[in-house]
């Protein structure tokens, strides 16, 4: 069995702060401890249950932030950025089960830790077909376009929602309590990660008895983008096979759902290109 988990840091146990999310903030190192340490314990829990390999993907803002000297010596880890499936980089590999950590709900969520959709700094929000969706059901999509399923998230518990519309029954472990985007009631991480060995042995189990399916919607896949601004907009319309909706927003059509994937991903990196400082956005 091969597994492939990919890390966000905003759903973290013990994570709520923006300070806690960037490098150089006062308590980043906590957090990518945090990270580390939730990461490694499900790595470790599916080496002990039978994995010949796992593939570990830094999915947050410069993807540098899990300590490799802090993890299970057998995993292998994608660190860095750029790279062209993000937060779903490695997939191309094929595994035969996946994993989403530390994950947090799509921008606009109310009662959500630090939540937003990729890049705040541009996304408002990601429609797929006219139907929001938020970082997990993305690379949710990806990993089914290589037919890999997941079989386990975790987060908060407006993430616990979120989810459930998409990938229904699979595991899900629940980090904290969030009250606001800064504001949440944490569970200790070392309960978390107790919680977390659990629940990939479940998901390891149901995965083997065949209970879950790789994600995937019927094309043709419609990616439709709401910029922060119109400049942000303006940045990416350049780009080819582009349809400017409305001042907002734009769109990406494709009948292959990566062609489509990475359209949207080419908008929103055209679209950071639009960001100025001196109307404040
Ligand atoms: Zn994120």
């Amino acid at each position: 069995m091969r597994v492939y988990i990919s890390s966000d840091i905003e759903g973290m146990p013990g994570v709520n702060n923006i300070d806690q999310i960037s490098p150089g903030g006062i308590d980043y190192h906590r957090a990518r401890k945090f990270m580390t340490d939730h990461v490694n314990t499900a790595a470790v829990k599916a080496f002990e249950l039978g994995a010949k390999e796992v593939l570990i993907n830094d999915s947050h803002g410069m993807m540098q932030n899990i300590m490799i000297e802090d993890l299970d010596e057998r995993v292998r880890l994608v660190s860095g950025n750029v790279k062209s499936l993000c937060m779903g980089e490695g997939l191309q590999e094929k595994f035969d089960v996946c994993f989403l950590l530390g994950y947090h709900p799509m921008n606009g969520t109310r009662s959500a830790a630090l939540d937003h959709t990729m890049y705040g700094v541009v996304c408002n929000e990601i429609r797929l077909n006219d139907r929001l969706v938020g970082e997990s059901a993305i690379t949710g999509l990806i990993a089914g376009a290589y037919g890999t399923p997941v079989a386990l998230i975790s987060g908060d518990q407006s993430l616990k929602s979120e989810i459930r519309e998409f990938f229904g029954e699979i595991e899900f472990v629940q980090t904290k309590i969030s009250q606001g985007r800064y504001t949440a009631t944490t569970l200790h991480p070392k309960l978390v990660n107790n919680l977390l060995a659990d629940a990939v042995g479940r998901a390891i189990e149901a995965h083997t008895a065949g209970k879950f399916r790789p994600l995937r919607f019927d094309p043709p896949y419609k990616f439709t983008l709401r910029t922060n601004n119109t400049g942000q907009a303006d940045a990416a319309e350049v780009m080819p096979g582009v349809v400017r909706e409305t001042g907002f927003s734009l769109s990406f059509t494709n009948d292959n759902f990566l062609t489509a994937y990475l359209g949207l991903y080419s908008m929103i990196m055209l679209a950071t290109t639009g960001v100025s400082t001196k109307l404040g956005k």
